[in-house]
Formats: C-alpha cells, sequence, structure tokens
C-alpha cells in the first residue's frame, strides 16, 4: 500500500463515525469460473468483522449479486453487525424489516418488463457458445466471462447493449463480461448515500473494481476526506488504486488498526 493511501485511510479512520463498505466480487473475493464458488479471500472478512465490532464504525458489502446470494457467499450471519446491500443497492439488510421479501420490490409492470428483457438475453445467449443468462429477482444479466471465445463474447455484449438502446424504459449496466438490466434504478452511489444519511457517518472509505463502482466512487466526496479506491485496471473516478485484488486484505487491516490506535 502506498504512502498515500496509508495516509487517507488513517484519516478517515481517525473520524468519530466512519463507513467502511466494500464490493465482494474482484475485491474481498476472487473470480471464479463459476459465480457461485466466489469466497471472500483469507483476512478480508475478519478484518471487516473486527471493524464492525468497533464504535462508530459502520460496515457494508455493496454488491450487483442478489442480497440473499451475497449471504451466502460471504458468509456473515444476520446477526452480526455487518450490513450487506444486494442488486447495486435494491437491497439492503438494514431494510429487511420494513422491506418484506425481495419479490415485492418490484411493481407489476416491472415485473413483465423483467420477464420480456428475460427472454431477449435468452434469444441472444442461445446464438453464442458459453453465453449465459442470470436471472435475479430485480434484474437479469448477460455473461460472457465463460466464453471461449472472447471476441465473439463483445459480440454478445454488444447485442445485449443495443437491445437496450432500442427500449429506452430499461436501464444498461455494462461491465468486465457483463451486461445487466436493473428494474430498479439504486445505483452503488445511491446506496453509500442513503447509508451515509442513515447513520451520520461524516466520511466513507468504499473499494470496488467494476463499472458499477464508479457510481460510489462518483458521489464520494475526497475533499470531505473520503477514500475511493479502484481495485485494478482502468478508467475510474476513484482517488486511490490498488494494482492487485490480493492488497486489499492488507488495506483492510490497516484500517483495523487506525481505527484501534485513534484516541477518542
Ligand atoms: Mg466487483
Amino acid at each position: 500500500m502506498n504512502e498515500d493511501l496509508r495516509r487517507r485511510i488513517e484519516a478517515a479512520a481517525a473520524q468519530e463515525n466512519v463507513i467502511l463498505a466494500s464490493d465482494f466480487d474482484g475485491c474481498l473475493a476472487a473470480f471464479t469460473e463459476e459465480p457461485m464458488d466466489a469466497r471472500p479471500q483469507p483476512g478480508t472478512i475478519e478484518s471487516l468483522r473486527e471493524a464492525a465490532g468497533l464504535p462508530g464504525v459502520t460496515v457494508a458489502l455493496v454488491s450487483g449479486r442478489e442480497l440473499s446470494v451475497l449471504r451466502d457467499l460471504s458468509g456473515v450471519e444476520p446477526q452480526e453487525p455487518i450490513i450487506l446491500i444486494g442488486s447495486h443497492g435494491g437491497e439492503s439488510s438494514a431494510a429487511d424489516d420494513a422491506g418484506g421479501g425481495a419479490e415485492n420490490l418490484l411493481t407489476d409492470e416491472q415485473r413483465a418488463l423483467l420477464a420480456e428483457t428475460d427472454a431477449a438475453l435468452v434469444a441472444i445467449a442461445e446464438q453464442y457458445d458459453g453465453a449465459w443468462v442470470e436471472r435475479k429477482v430485480a434484474g437479469v444479466v448477460l455473461h460472457t466471462r465463460t466464453m471461449a471465445d472472447q471476441e465473439a463474447g463483445e459480440r454478445a455484449l454488444a447485442q445485449a447493449r443495443e437491445y437496450g438502446l432500442a427500449h429506452p424504459e430499461l436501464h444498461v449496466m455494462s461491465g468486465k463480461c457483463v451486461v445487466e438490466f436493473p428494474m430498479l434504478r439504486a445505483t452503488k452511489g445511491t446506496a453509500l448515500h442513503l447509508l451515509a444519511a442513515a447513520t451520520g457517518a461524516t466520511v466513507t472509505v468504499y473499494l470496488g473494481d467494476d463499472v458499477t463502482d464508479e457510481r460510489a466512487f462518483e458521489v464520494l466526496e475526497p475533499d470531505r476526506g473520503d477514500v475511493s479506491i479502484k481495485v485494478g485496471s482502468g478508467q475510474t473516478a476513484a482517488v486511490c488504486r490498488l494494482d492487485r485484488l490480493e492488497h486489499v486484505p492488507g488495506v483492510l487491516a490497516a484500517f483495523v488498526a487506525a481505527r484501534r490506535a485513534r484516541r477518542p
């Protein structure tokens, strides 16, 4: 970890009320061929648990995965004080009591749109060897990571984006080897914003690796002490970068150490 990042983490950890949040895939967990095999790297969930146990710290996982899947893969139990935010901000474990089941998230219109979009993506996937469609409670995703021919994969993704352009009622999110159509307009940015409002936190530390994490980086304010950390390569609005996800455990541990060393 470079000196600039260390200084920013220490300054954030010194604030009275702070949020430590991270994306799951590509940050806490390495990508796996089978998405359900993804598990947190050693030292990540452990540090997040430690941080969540310290006064004045709110810890959240913010993922595009469905909330229930994020819970299974992360191993975070419902009684633990770690907030899980799924579906790119569409679902939050902090709102479980009020919101009812995830299926209640959508209106009848959105449900119909979801079924229609699902059928269109399945029709695209059928033309490409190895492409597949993931149906979520509040969205549908075309995946091409498992395709042997990545040029064909790009064509499949382009076809899905074209479908989105032809249907202006749809919200399109492009990521690495994925095009997703979320039925909810929540983003990881709105999720972080709501979390800060709900907790009264003045500073947020956020780690993310993908295009959808840019929505989170964009709402953060480095001048105010927020720390946005892009994991991996590519254009970003984040102020800090980690070249490899193997460096994530060290950053989380540094936050915990700095928080423990803080004098109230
Ligand atoms: Mg990710």
